[in-house]
């Protein structure tokens, strides 16, 4: 059984030598359990956060223990008898190929009703936080002004949709021209600026004529500072993630925050496991949305699970474009 495992905890940016790729007996599954083939493995910008020990929402990877991850996988066999050979399945086996996990942790798959791995992004927990951050935390008013960062990605690109069905005029910011031309004319977004452009602030400023009145935060760092001024009085904030800052050994300087007080700004953090009605309804309306070809999505799939490691490290620097998934061969 291939396994990735925690060898080290990064203090800073994240090394191949800090996973450890090893070669076991398959395991056997104990009363309750059923045996998977674990075939995509979703890699995931919190998966930073699982590597270190720092007090967080939820507890550490220990040193030695395989990689945490949601799968997709095939029912290899159930004792229990609760799916049959094949099926195909979601869980949280984690960076390995074979696992054997309680049969009443999973959730069964259509694959007739959505491609297997729209379980693991658009339609999985990526798109239901995008549903969660849009409907719930900032939720745009037509004609408003919102704005995502990491805009052609699992969170980013789900979130811009919804925001232009609710009647946004909705801005993306992403790295590198080839991403926003794919935000621009694959998602529809109408404007979309690149972050990595050296008067990327001045370019934002331009596509916001009349300031931001929604930010839905994926990056932090530099895309944030450029963000904050542009904010108007009132603005909602949700603080999805800071992907930029997660390899930062330190906290940055944060933006002042005075702005909050003038501008009476409304900012919130939010975890998407906080909100499981959510997982209900997201899924059964993004595959509605899919079904009438309304929601468009791209996926980044990466052969091979002993290339987990150099994918996540490029996750963390922007190398993906769409959902990365890893094909577990
Ligand atoms: P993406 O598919 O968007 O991939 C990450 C993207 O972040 C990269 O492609 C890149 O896009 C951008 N990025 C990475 N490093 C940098 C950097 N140094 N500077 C600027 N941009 C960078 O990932 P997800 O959609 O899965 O996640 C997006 C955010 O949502 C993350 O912050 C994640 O932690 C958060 N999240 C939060 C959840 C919650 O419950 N609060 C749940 C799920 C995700 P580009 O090249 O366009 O900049």
């Amino acid at each position: 059984n291939l396994r990735v495992l925690l060898r080290a905890r990064p203090e800073g940016r994240v090394e191949p030598g800090h996973f450890e790729i090893r070669e076991e007996s398959p395991p056997s599954p104990r009363p309750g359990e059923a045996l998977l083939r674990n075939r995509y493995l979703s890699l995931d910008p919190y998966m930073r956060g699982r590597m270190s020990a720092a007090k967080s929402y939820s507890a550490p990877v220990e040193i030695g223990a395989v990689m945490e991850g949601q799968c997709v996988a095939q029912v290899v066999e159930d004792p229990t008898g609760r799916f049959q050979p094949g099926d195909w399945v979601l869980g949280g086996q984690g960076w390995q190929r074979f696992s054997a996990v309680p049969a009443g942790n999973l959730r069964k798959l259509e694959p007739g009703l959505a491609p297997v791995t729209t379980a693991l992004g658009v339609l999985g927990m990526p798109g239901t936080t995008a549903w969660v951050g849009v409907t719930e935390i900032a939720p745009p008013r037509p004609g408003e002004t919102f704005v995502v960062s990491a805009a052609s990605g699992a969170v980013g690109g789900v979130a811009g949709q919804i925001a232009m069905r609710m009647g946004a005029r909705v801005v993306g910011i992403a790295g590198g021209a080839e991403k926003c031309a794919f935000v621009r004319d694959e998602l529809g977004f109408p404007e979309c600026v690149d972050h990595r452009a050296p008067d990327f602030a001045e370019r934002l400023a331009a596509a916001c004529p009349g300031g931001i009145d929604s930010y839905f935060e994926n990056v932090g760092g530099a895309v944030q500072k450029a963000v904050f001024p542009l904010l108007n009085d009132f603005a909602r904030v949700a603080f999805c993630g800071m992907v930029a800052e997660y390899n930062d050994p330190s906290p940055a300087p944060g933006p002042n925050l005075m702005q909050v007080v003038r501008k009476r700004l409304k900012l919130q953090g939010f975890i998407v496991r906080d909100h499981p009605r959510a997982f209900e309804v997201w899924p059964r309306t993004g595959a509605a949305w899919l079904r009438e070809g309304s929601l468009r999505y791209r996926e980044d799939v990466v052969r091979g699970l002993e290339k987990a490691p150099e994918a996540f490290i490029g996750l963390l620097a922007g190398k993906n474009f769409g959902k990365l998934v890893i094909e577990v061969t």
